[in-house]
């Protein structure tokens, strides 16, 4: 195929980015050829054509406007498309031959350099994999925070789990790892996550050397994100595993659509400060000082509404300072961004004085460390206009006292209107022609306008340039003159305003750690004005801390729950745990409210140490090192495992992991299996939490049989969810009382729901037969009891018939 020169240039630039769709600029539009256009063109739902059509292969081909590139990108994106944008980089009318062009930015689903295509509360994030000794080295890279977090993975499911919680877009590894089971097992968990391979970047096995270059590729990033890795797993964090933030509904997932704590504690007023609250929510802290000095934060807001105030109104509508500093560190700024950094600049210095007032220590440290970076500030003062141009090519972004040139060259386009106003008066005297115009149109200029009936009054210095319906247009070669001039120093004015706009970007680019760092600052403070905002308005108490092992939670409310219902109809539950109480066992019918409370425990010591007051009259609560939960029905279809095979391999990860600080949450265990088998575990894995693992537990099942336990055990008591049955009907108090349920209420529940009274007649019956057939069984376990003698007489006997003879009726 004979090649035109704009087609060589296309395939050379093409070939440096082969798994990449090329944008390729020409004029107003981005092209795309060949294989490109015909993978393109459905999904962006563009029309499909081809460039020499006549030829005997007509090159396929599809375009976008360049102004659009923000409504087509994120769909190419979003199928796990790579998008490399190929840009004019020299003006087409100084072009000698072919117009230069270059890739100025690779998009790809992990690394969108863009906040505008990025929602706010969206963490766009890359993982990159590379092989350690016995499992992966992990970097986390999110682009748009400017921040990077590693980490050494031995063990798969943590691997895991750390995918579920962060949902990367993208994994970058090298091909050899493609097949590595921790791989081959995230992309069954996370199937829409790209896999990007570059062997190159591997060399060294290094993960946050591969995420440099990868950055370096895709962005032209020399260095890398701004600050300092932090690490993926904190150590010093209150540990929440995927399994209890999903069941737990910490925060809200795409896949579990429904209100989550964060939606509740969310009083924050800017993006940034939402964004941190879910960061403090997945991994509260378990040192106390630091829980302390948040909380000390809160009060002083909570206490001071004054204060409160005058820290909040400085916060609101402000904009996202962590991702203009991101943009700015990207090089990518635009003249309203670098006006945004100065307005909030502006905020800082009235901030820390308030700041400085608090008795807070916290509150008082942040007053030291923002930074109002006076300087900076007064520079973009100094330069920008308040309404600056969008565009940083047609000038209208610089104030005129910031540069003695456009102040000239304003002025000379200033005078355009009063030149032409005065040579119209001017013309219309001398010609006598009293509807003479001088106008301008971007295709002819500057012209004089002349109607069809005066044409014969036109002068001979007059040229005709251009006719139009009712009459004629013309140019002297004074107007010609003047048109010259002023186009000359409208173009000056505007390369003027570029460069002086490149180099004030360089200039906010280099303090963009700083920028970074006080979006950090003021997300901080939006969070805790947030929490004491919540606790204000729903009563929330401050949590005390306490080193002992006792705990107790006075007229807990589960925060999510109570804001579902009308005020004051959640009813209140306290909880009291020390050592001669470290294990629940909790008893009662279904819909009682056994779930509500075991979670209500656990969200109550999540809010403590994120730092937040808490849902109780009063709570005196020690400091969990971890919780962990295996509630209810949460299928874990996507990992692909059985619901029983996943509750006992949950099981098995609390029961390796947890220690005495730790808080564990069992819910009806051992469904998922035959009665015995169920029962078996349920009663095996209880016995060993009590006395092997010694965390405080909360174990709510439906096998009444588990309740003799109390009395093998010293530390290992009953309470039940009460029910109030004189009525007839069962009635839910949702009150929690000592000692075990004393029957099961299935049969009532059923009636509740309505099933025909025979089934329930009939039900009853069957029923009293089994639990005769069972009394045997109750006096043979009690001697089973004994801890020291672990055999379970239990199972010797034979109980409930496998088929019930037909009653008579
Ligand atoms: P269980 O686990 O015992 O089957 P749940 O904890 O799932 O019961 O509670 C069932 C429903 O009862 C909840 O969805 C809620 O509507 C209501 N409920 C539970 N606890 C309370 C409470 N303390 N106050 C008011 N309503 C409650
Ligand atoms: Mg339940």
């Amino acid at each position: 195929m004979q090649l035109t020169p704009m087609l060589s240039q296309y395939l050379d630039i093409k070939k440096q980015h082969p798994d990449a769709i090329l944008f390729y600029q020409m004029g107003d539009f981005f092209e795309m050829f060949f294989e490109d256009a015909l993978e393109a063109a459905p999904l962006l739902e563009v029309t499909l054509t081809s460039r020499d059509r006549t030829a005997a292969n007509p090159i396929p081909m599809c375009g976008i406007p360049i102004h659009a590139l923000s409504t087509y990108l994120p769909r190419l994106l979003a199928h796990g498309k790579r998008v490399a944008v190929c840009q004019q980089v020299e003006n087409p009318e100084h072009a000698k031959g072919i117009v230069k062009r270059e890739v100025t930015r690779v998009f790809t689903p992990a690394l969108v350099a863009d906040p505008e295509l990025v929602a706010p509360e969206v963490r766009n994030i890359l993982f990159v994999a590379a092989p350690s000794d016995t499992g992966l080295a992990v970097c986390l890279v999110d682009l748009l925070a400017s921040e990077t977090r590693t980490g050494e993975f031995h063990s798969k499911d943590l691997f895991l789990d750390l995918l579920q919680e962060w949902q990367p877009k993208e994994l970058l590894i090298p091909s050899a790892l493609s097949s590595h089971e921790f791989v081959v097992e995230a992309l069954r968990i996370l199937p829409t996550m790209t896999v990007t391979l570059r062997d190159k970047f591997f060399e060294s096995d290094d993960a946050v050397k591969a995420a440099a270059a990868y950055l370096k590729e895709t962005q032209g990033l020399a260095g890398g994100t701004l600050s300092p890795p932090l690490r993926l797993v904190d150590h010093e964090a209150l540990k929440l595993d995927a399994v209890t933030v999903s069941a737990l509904s910490v925060v809200r997932t795409p896949w579990k659509d429904e209100l989550s704590l964060s939606d509740v504690l969310d009083g924050t007023l800017t993006s940034m400060g939402r964004r941190r609250l879910k960061e403090w929510l997945l991994h509260p802290l378990s040192a106390r000082k630091a829980i302390e000095q948040r909380l000390d934060a809160v009060e002083s807001f909570l206490k001071d509404d004054a204060f409160a105030d005058s820290i909040r109104e400085p916060l609101k509508s402000l904009r996202d300072l962590e991702r203009l500093a991101s943009k700015s560190h990207l090089g990518l700024s635009l003249p309203r961004d670098l006006v945004a950094i100065r307005e909030i600049l502006k905020r800082i210095p009235a901030l820390k004085t308030r700041l400085k007032t608090s008795k807070a220590a916290r509150l008082k440290q942040l007053a030291g460390e923002l930074d109002a970076m006076t300087s900076l500030a007064k520079l973009l003062d100094e330069a920008l206009l308040d309404e600056p141009n969008t565009s940083i090519r047609e000038g209208g972004i610089f104030k005129e006292t910031y540069h003695p040139e456009i102040k000239e060259y304003r002025a000379l386009s200033q005078d355009a209107k009063g030149f032409i106003a005065a040579m119209e008066t001017r013309e219309k005297e001398r010609t006598g022609i009293s509807s003479l115009k001088v106008k301008y149109s971007r295709v002819f200029g500057y012209t004089i306008e002349i109607t069809k009936s005066y044409l014969d009054r036109v002068p001979k210095d007059y040229r005709r340039k251009q006719t139009i319906a009712n009459g004629e247009r013309f140019v002297t070669d004074e107007l010609k003159k003047f048109e010259e001039k002023a186009m000359s120093a409208e173009h000056r004015l505007s390369s003027l305003e570029e460069a002086l706009f490149l180099e004030l970007r360089r200039k906010v680019a280099e303090a963009s750690g700083k920028l970074l760092q006080n979006a950090r600052l003021l997300s901080e403070l939006d969070v805790l004005q947030g929490f004491a905002k919540v606790s204000k308005e729903r009563g929330y108490r401050r949590p005390e801390l306490v080193d002992s092992d006792s705990f107790v939670i006075e007229e807990g409310r589960h925060p999510v729950i109570e804001t579902l219902m009308p005020q004051g109809e959640f009813v209140p539950n306290s909880i009291e745990m020390d050592d001669t109480s470290r294990t629940w066992i909790i008893t009662g019918p279904n819909m009682a409210g056994k779930s509500t409370i075991m979670r209500q425990v656990a969200l109550i010591g999540i809010m403590a140490q994120a730092g937040c007051f808490v849902s109780a009259a009063k709570a005196r609560l020690p400091l969990f090192d971890a919780i962990f939960t295996r509630i209810g029905s949460s299928d874990d279809l996507t990992r692909g495992r059985s619901t029983f095979m996943v509750e006992m391999a949950e099981v098995a990860r609390i029961l390796g992991k947890a220690t005495p600080k730790s808080l564990i949450l069992i819910d009806e265990i051992g469904r998922g299996t035959s009665t015995y088998d169920g029962l078996a575990l349920a009663w095996s894995i209880l016995e060993y939490v009590h006395t092997e693992v010694g965390a405080k537990t909360l174990f709510a099942t439906h096998f009444h049989e588990l309740t003799a336990l109390e009395k093998a055990f010293t530390g290992l008591v009953n309470r039940n969810v009460l029910v109030d049955r004189r009525q007839g009907d069962v009635v839910f108090l949702h009150r929690l009382g000592p000692g075990a349920c004393s029957r099961s209420y299935g049969v009532d529940v059923a009636k509740l729901a309505g099933l025909p009274p025979k089934v329930l007649a009939r039900a009853g019956d069957v029923l009293k037969l089994l639990e005769s057939q069972s009394e045997r069984v109750a006096r043979v376990r009690s001697k089973a009891l004994d801890p020291l003698e672990k055999q379970l007489l239990f199972f010797d006997e034979p109980k409930i018939p496998e088929t019930l003879a037909p009653l008579e009726s």
